[in-house]
């Protein structure tokens, strides 16, 4: 496996190799076709940290399939509920489409929580969600999640699309900071 990285000032260790992570992906890819395969499915990669996962898990998907990017901002302007999703870049017509919806990693659970209800209000046909990693020990927001890729422990890791400080995005495998 590959050695300790430094970024800023932070040492992180190997977690997951380019391997495993491909292996995982290929899986995933062969379930969704099984799934999905001759429905003309939506990807929706959720920017920035998804965009990694969303290529290669496309690329996996043996059939038709279409690709759409979203970048979602939260205010916490409002007291009651703690924060505000708001939704940038989606144009396609959602209405009676299977939707994939796919992430880098779920923490609290908060983005997704969010982005599902909005997508709901669209009236899809169906919304599947699909996670790269996810940290069960985080949850704090309900998430209907049908596939992950890989849980974690309840560490900050880069790699594959997820940064520190923007770096990090570009390396094949998973890194988590060693505290
Ligand atoms: P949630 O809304 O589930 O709390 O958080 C999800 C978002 O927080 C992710 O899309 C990601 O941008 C960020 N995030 C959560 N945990 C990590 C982590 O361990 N590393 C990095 N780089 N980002 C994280
Ligand atoms: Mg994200």
């Amino acid at each position: 496996m590959s050695d300790n990285i430094t970024i800023r000032e932070l040492e992180f260790v190997p977690l997951l190799s380019e391997k495993q992570v491909q292996d995982r992906v290929a899986e995933l890819g062969e379930a969704l076709t099984e799934r999905y395969g001759g429905s003309n499915p939506l990807f929706i990669s959720i920017l920035s940290g998804a965009f990694v996962f969303a290529s290669d898990l496309m690329r996996q998907f043996r059939a038709d399939c279409e690709v759409g990017f979203v970048k979602l901002s939260s205010y916490s302007g409002t007291r009651s509920s703690g924060s505000v999703q708001t939704v940038m870049g989606l144009e396609k017509e959602l209405k009676g489409r299977h939707l994939i919806v796919l992430e880098d990693i779920i923490d609290t659970g908060r983005t997704l929580h969010f982005f599902l209800d909005h997508l709901r209000g669209q009236e899809p046909a169906s919304i599947c969600t699909v996670t790269f990693l996810r940290k069960p020990d985080a949850a704090e927001f309900p998430v209907q999640v049908d596939y992950v890729g890989f849980d974690i422990g309840n560490e900050f890791v880069v790699g594959y699309g997820l940064d520190y400080e923007g770096i990090g995005r570009n390396l094949p495998g998973v890194y988590v900071h060693n505290e």
